[in-house]
């Protein structure tokens, strides 16, 4: 089998950029060691954040990071064991979560967010997959007036800044647009420019579907067997051996087992996060995606059910998993919100594949003209998936991108 391109990895950034390529003319081979989206892109909380211009960054301030280091909040857990080897990741990530860092980071990466609505509205229409976006926002809840006014004028700042779009709700304006949330909140910020997904593996599939529809091949392989052939590249898959002239690397939390491979050394590490889902009770409804502000985690009506996300557990990518946030966010959701009986068997859980600079790795790869890097998508791969492709694929054929891909490149580490 000969291609023009093969892309390793159909998470929702692969998917994406596949997509892309086989949109120009370009014959492209997707190939993932086992179905498509059933690793991280499956379980996400299904958020398109537009207004997630500034990256989580690590806390700055004394009293969080004191309530981090007892290792009991919902919304951050670390496995101690696994610091000694996640400390240079978390030492860079750090630095680079310092205010005037951060402010920096965020006007590079705003530049990627402030597309990622256009650019999924546009493969939703073309991929047919309208049924699975909600267009309601999503929201912020407050337990207290400081947390809540300090955010509305965080939010404020957004729009003067970034032209992001919000409404500040009070108790009772709260109470009439989500009437089973229990009344023990002052208000929220409803950002209304994001929309969500109903389904995030459905939706991959969906624009799946689109690439195969228009020739493009998904193949089943694994990335390991990648070897450079010539000017281009070779390996094997369950079909028979492939050829390619050029590859993108787009494998996730996984990237850093080829790219060491292939000679490079990314500062790479994952913040892990479990989902389940719950039946809601009676008739509770709950009309949009919301964050328990305070208490760390976010419930989100989807086509499964009420889904619960938590935060982020800093943990070695392949340790046994260890659901505490789950298990602590659970009775104070319930609380909440009328949850009924858990939908899951056990909690899924993920790998946001994460860069201590906050930003994704998006471009050529330094010492070979014919590879391409697409990973390091954190918190909002989902979010970012089309611009990525869109960008990696007008990179490859030579068209002149739609974003200036400079602040993402592979050669900042
Ligand atoms: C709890 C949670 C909530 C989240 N909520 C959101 C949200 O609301 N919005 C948002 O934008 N993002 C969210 N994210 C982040 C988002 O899910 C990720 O950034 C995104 O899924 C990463 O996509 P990816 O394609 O890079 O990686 P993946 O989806 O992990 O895809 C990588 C692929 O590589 C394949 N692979 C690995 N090794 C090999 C190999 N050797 N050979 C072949 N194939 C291989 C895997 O099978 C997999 O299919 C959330 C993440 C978590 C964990």
């Amino acid at each position: 089998m000969r291609h023009d391109v093969v892309v390793l990895g159909a998470g929702i950034v692969g998917i994406c950029v596949a997509l892309h390529l086989q949109k120009r003319g370009r014959s492209v081979a997707l190939v993932d060691r086992r179905g498509a989206a059933e690793e991280t892109s499956f379980g996400n909380a299904g958020l398109i954040q537009r207004e997630g211009v500034y990256p989580y960054g690590f806390p700055h301030d004394f009293g969080a990071l004191l309530r981090y280091s007892l290792n009991r909040t919902i919304d951050a857990h670390y496995h101690p064991l696994a610091l000694p080897r996640l400390a240079p990741f978390l030492w860079q990530y750090w630095r680079h979560s310092r205010p005037a860092r951060h402010a920096e980071v965020a006007r590079r990466y705003a530049k990627l967010i402030e597309h990622c609505v256009a650019e999924h509205e546009a493969l939703v229409a073309e991929a047919g997959a309208d049924s699975f976006i909600r267009r309601v926002g999503w929201m912020r809840l407050f337990r207290t007036e400081r947390e809540r006014d300090a955010r509305f004028a965080e939010a404020g700042r957004w729009h003067r800044e970034f032209g992001i779009n919000h409404r500040a709700l009070d108790a009772r304006a709260l109470q009439e647009i989500e009437p089973h949330l229990a009344p023990v909140l002052v208000g929220a910020l409803h950002w209304t420019d994001p929309i969500s997904v109903s389904d995030p593996h459905g939706l991959a599939l969906a624009y799946l579907r689109r690439f195969e529809a228009l020739g493009g091949a998904f193949l089943q392989g694994n990335a390991a067997s990648l070897e450079a052939e010539g000017k281009g590249w070779r390996m094997k898959t369950a079909n028979g051996p492939l050829a390619a002239a050029g590859a993108v690397v787009a494998l996730g939390p996984w990237a850093d087992v080829l790219t060491r491979a292939l000679g490079y050394d990314f500062p790479l590490a994952v913040k892990r996060g479990y989902h389940m889902h719950y039946r809601a009770a009676g008739e509770a409804r709950l009309n949009h995606p919301v964050l328990d502000t305070e208490r760390g985690y976010f419930l989100g009506p989807l086509a499964r059910g009420i889904r619960l996300t938590t935060g982020a557990e800093f943990a070695l990518r392949d340790a046994p998993r260890t659901p505490v946030q789950l298990a602590r966010a659970e009775p104070i959701a319930r609380e909440l919100f009328p949850l009924a009986e858990r939908l899951d068997t056990e909690a899924w859980m993920g790998s946001r594949p994460c860069t201590p600079d906050m930003l994704p790795v998006i471009g050529r790869a330094p010492r070979h003209a014919s590879l391409w890097f697409a990973f390091g998508h954190a918190h909002h791969g989902l979010t970012l998936g089309p611009v990525t492709g869109r960008l990696v694929a007008e990179m490859v054929t030579g068209e002149k991108p739609f974003v200036d891909p400079a602040p993402y490149a592979a050669e900042r580490f």
